[in-house]
């Protein structure tokens, strides 16, 4: 498992300031992804959008599972571009999903269907 860390969701380096509402919990994963990008690429679309911001966005607008809870599919340009930016699919992600899978332990109850 990885440590977690506070996020700025606008980076201190853009502005963003040290406040419960720019503020989320992260794994060190994909914090280190994130770094200090607002935004990425969509491949489907081929724009630039913003990154998925959890303190003013609905999770399941932006996202859903795959059959067994492992992977994250995105249902908006905005899904799809972080799920690529954080490569929220990454292999060990997948793995420790199926594993807290087969233990009831995922989805986390809120993100569930
Ligand atoms: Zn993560």
């Amino acid at each position: 498992m990885q440590p977690f860390a506070v996020e700025h969701i606008m980076p201190q380096s853009k502005g963003g300031e040290t406040t419960l509402g720019n503020l989320a919990w992260s794994c060190q994963g994909c914090n280190n992804y994130k770094y200090n990008k607002t935004e990425a690429l969509d491949t489907i679309s081929g724009k630039r959008v913003p990154l998925y911001n959890p303190r003013k966005q609905r999770w399941r607008f932006h996202y859903a599972w795959n059959y067994d809870c492992s992977l994250m599919i995105g249902l908006t340009a905005t899904g799809r571009a972080t799920i690529e930016a954080l490569r929220i699919n990454r292999q060990e992600l997948i793995d420790l999903r199926k594993i807290l899978y087969s233990l009831d332990q995922h989805p986390p109850k809120k993100f569930s269907k």
